[in-house]
């Protein structure tokens, strides 16, 4: 069983490789270094998970895939471009290709995995940066500077004037305070 999925992965492979070599240079490269400005981690190529997404951001548990809009058929120009030669062969493996796309989602979701997809037409799209707020780690940018100092002002404020806090919903702690 092992064997046979290997063989298909590989002879796969080959023909993405031959086809569209930029592929794995290009986009993906492009959201790396975006990733990587932001000191974002992330994991490559994901073996063991259904339909070894492209990047994998573990801690939020985000799975995503980087489509070539061609490969994936995506409903856009370039996706929507026929074939040169095999015209059939090739929609019929693009389609398959989508397929494959949807099973592997599905599996992820079920495994409690948000999936992302980011098509190569729209790298440059807002969807990027919905995608690096996503997985953007919450120590760093998710606190605001405003406001441990805000809690502290208040702390001060109800210290100074517990009588002036009728909205307290802690009745017994101003009284032990008094
Ligand atoms: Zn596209």
């Amino acid at each position: 069983m092992k064997s046979k999925k290997s063989r298909a992965t590989t002879f796969e492979r080959s023909e993405v490789m031959r086809r569209v070599r930029s592929k794995n240079t290009g986009p993906e490269l492009f959201v790396q270094r975006a990733l990587r400005q932001r000191r974002i981690k992330y994991t490559l190529h994901a073996a063991a998970l259904p339909g070894r997404p492209d990047i994998v951001f573990p801690q939020q548990r985000i799975a995503l895939f980087i489509h070539g809009c061609w490969w994936h058929g995506h409903a856009c120009k370039r996706g929507n471009r026929p074939a040169s030669t095999n015209h059939e062969y090739w929609k019929r493996k693009v389609l398959r290709n989508a397929v494959r796309d949807r099973a592997a989602s599905r599996a992820l979701r079920k495994d409690g995995w948000r999936v992302w997809v980011l098509w190569e037409c729209r790298l440059r799209s807002s969807r990027l940066q919905q995608l690096l707020r996503a997985v953007q780690p919450r120590g760093e940018h998710g606190e605001k500077k405003g406001h441990p100092s805000q809690v502290a002002q208040v702390t001060a404020a109800s210290r100074a004037g517990s009588a002036g806090h009728p909205g307290r919903r802690t009745p017994s702690a101003s009284r032990s305070s008094r």
